[in-house]
Order: structure tokens, then sequence, then C-alpha cells
């Protein structure tokens, strides 16, 4: 079930940081987020890697006070979009927590009964495909393809978040 907590974090985000074009990038994004904590503010930094064998995790760095969305470069951009936008959501959610070891993730596609990882799929698909603009889209073209491509995610994603939002 969409968690009501989870679309008002994402609507700050996009508010905050987000220019209003298409397609969101979760690498921007994360350049404006600050994260406070206490009287702390966090940076994110979001690094591609090749050498991890798992879609993405999410870790925060002590020592440098800065979180770090890691994403596997080796898989198809939108998933690596995809990734970004859901390590993101668990660093705003706040599940990345001192001393707990990083989640890895490895597929978002497989039905989870993990309430973390639950919201932060959450996060991505309404961060990627931001509501309002997923409506007035679809009054424009309703071909499921040519939505995907122009928020550039994976069709399977474009037709959850139609379905959720009941257009589908
Ligand atoms: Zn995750």
């Amino acid at each position: 079930m969409a968690s009501a907590n989870v679309t008002k974090k994402v609507r700050q985000v996009l508010d905050l940081t987000w220019d209003d074009e298409l397609p969101v990038e979760p690498v921007a994004i994360a350049r404006y987020l600050l994260i406070t904590k206490g009287d702390e503010k966090r940076n994110i930094s979001m690094v591609g890697r090749d050498d991890i064998t798992f879609s993405g995790q999410a870790r925060y760095d002590q020592e440098k006070k800065r979180y770090y969305c890691e994403y596997n470069v080796n898989e198809p951009s939108y998933r690596q979009r995809f990734t970004q936008a859901h390590e993101l959501g668990h660093v705003v959610l706040g599940h990345v927590r001192n001393g707990v070891s990083p989640k890895r993730d490895t597929s978002f596609a497989v039905r989870s009964d993990d309430q973390d990882e639950i919201d932060a799929n959450q996060f991505a698909a309404e961060l990627l495909m931001p509501e309002d603009y997923v409506r007035t889209a679809v009054k424009r073209e309703f071909n499921v393809n040519k939505l995907a491509s122009l928020f550039d995610v994976s069709t399977a994603a474009m037709h959850y978040r139609l379905k959720n939002l009941g257009l589908l």
C-alpha cells in the first residue's frame, strides 16, 4: 500500500530541487539536497560504480559526514536512474543509519515484504514520474511506451505508475 508520508517527502524534495524539466534527474536532485540531522547538515553524493555485482546501495560515511548513493553502471540506463532514485529514497526516508551496514539492492522488480524496500520503491516511482506531470502527459498521449521514454523509465515502471494512479 502506498504511504502518504513517502508521497509527502517526494513532493518536498521535488519542490526544493527540481527544475520542472523531464526527465527528472536524481543525480542533479541529490546535488542540491541537504539532510539535516540535529545541528548537522549532510550532503549526498551519487556514485556510479562498475565494480559491484548488485544494483546499488546507500551508506553514510561518518568521517566525511556524507551519504553515498551507489549505483551499478553496467545496468541499463533506465535501471540506473531507478536505482539512483531508490537509494536517494533510502537516504531521505531515514533508512540509512550510523553503524548499520548498507542494504545491497539486487532487484526492485521482485515483490518484497521489507517495508524499507517498499517505501524506497514508492519514493523512486513518484520522484521519476511526478503525479501532476503523468496526469498531464496522459491527456496528450496515451501510449505506455512513449510515456516511459518521456519520463525515461522502464515500460514496466510506467505501467505500474499508471495503474497506481488509477489511469490504467
Ligand atoms: Zn533498497
